[in-house]
C-alpha cells in the first residue's frame, strides 16, 4: 500500500494543504487537481488507485466525475463534503462512492479511511480477476488494469472501461448506446461516433500485443462484441 498513487480533486487550496500532508506522510503519492478538467486528464494520464473527489468544484459537480469513473471501472472514490448534507451522502454513494467525509474533518481519520479502502481495493481484486472467464485477458478491475496474454495493456480510460465492458458482456453484443451510457454515463451528450474512434484506438492496441487478432467483432448497424 505504500507508494499507492492517490488523486485528489479539491479546489480550497488549505484543505487540500491539509490532506497531502497527511497522505504523505502516510507514504502515499499524491496528485493534486483543482479542476474536474484536469482530473479526467490526469486519470486518462495514469489512473491512480483511488480517487478523493470534494462536490463543489469551480469547473462542476464532483459527482460527476464519480459517476463516470464507476461507470469505467472499479477504482475506490471518496467523497469530501463542505455542505455535510445528507442529500450529498445520499447521491454520492448511490453513485458508486464507496466512502464520504464531511468537512471539516482531520487529516489523520483521512487518512485512515483512505488506508481502509486502499486495503479494500487490493482484496477484492484477485477475487473479481477470477469470477468470469475473460480469455487471454485478465481483469484487474481494482487497479483499473487488464493484460493480454500476460502483458498490461496501457489503455485510456475510455479504453479501459471499453474493453471491460465488452468482457464483461463476452459473446454479446453490446450496442453503441449501451456503451456509451455505460463508459461516458447517462448524461453524457457525446455521439456514437466517439464510441467508433475509441474502439479503432483500442483495436490498435490490443493487436500491438497481439499481432493478427482481432478480437473486437463489428457488427454492422448493432454494436461491437468480444
Ligand atoms: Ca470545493
Amino acid at each position: 500500500m505504500a507508494g499507492a498513487r492517490v488523486l485528489l480533486v479539491e479546489d480550497d487550496p488549505a484543505i487540500a494543504r491539509s490532506i497531502i500532508f497527511a497522505l504523505e506522510r502516510g507514504g502515499l503519492t499524491v496528485t493534486h487537481s483543482l479542476l474536474l478538467g484536469d482530473a479526467r486528464r490526469q486519470l486518462d494520464l495514469r489512473p491512480p488507485d483511488m480517487l478523493i473527489l470534494d462536490i463543489g468544484l469551480p469547473d462542476g459537480n464532483g459527482l460527476d466525475l464519480c459517476r463516470e469513473v464507476r461507470a469505467a471501472g472499479g477504482l475506490p472514490v471518496l467523497i469530501l463534503s463542505a455542505h455535510g448534507e445528507e442529500i450529498d451522502r445520499v447521491l454520492g454513494l448511490e453513485l458508486g462512492a464507496d466512502d464520504y467525509v464531511s468537512k471539516p474533518f482531520s487529516p489523520r481519520e483521512l487518512l485512515a479511511r483512505v488506508r481502509g479502502m486502499l486495503r479494500r481495493a487490493q482484496m477484492q481484486a484477485p477475487v473479481q480477476r477470477r469470477s468470469s472467464d475473460t480469455g487471454p485477458f485478465d481483469i484487474d478491475i481494482a487497479g483499473q488494469r487488464i493484460s493480454l496474454h500476460g502483458r498490461v495493456l496501457a489503455l485510456t480510460r475510455r479504453e479501459f472501461g471499453l474493453l471491460s465492458d465488452l468482457l464483461q458482456h463476452r459473446n454479446r453484443i453490446r450496442s453503441r448506446e449501451e456503451l456509451l451510457h455505460a463508459v461516458w454515463g447517462s448524461g453524457s451528450d457525446r455521439m456514437d461516433r466517439t464510441v467508433d474512434t475509441h474502439i479503432k484506438t483500442l483495436r490498435a492496441k490490443l493487436q500491438e500485443v497481439a499481432p493478427g487478432h482481432d478480437y473486437i467483432a463489428t457488427h454492422r448497424g448493432m454494436g461491437y462484441s468480444i
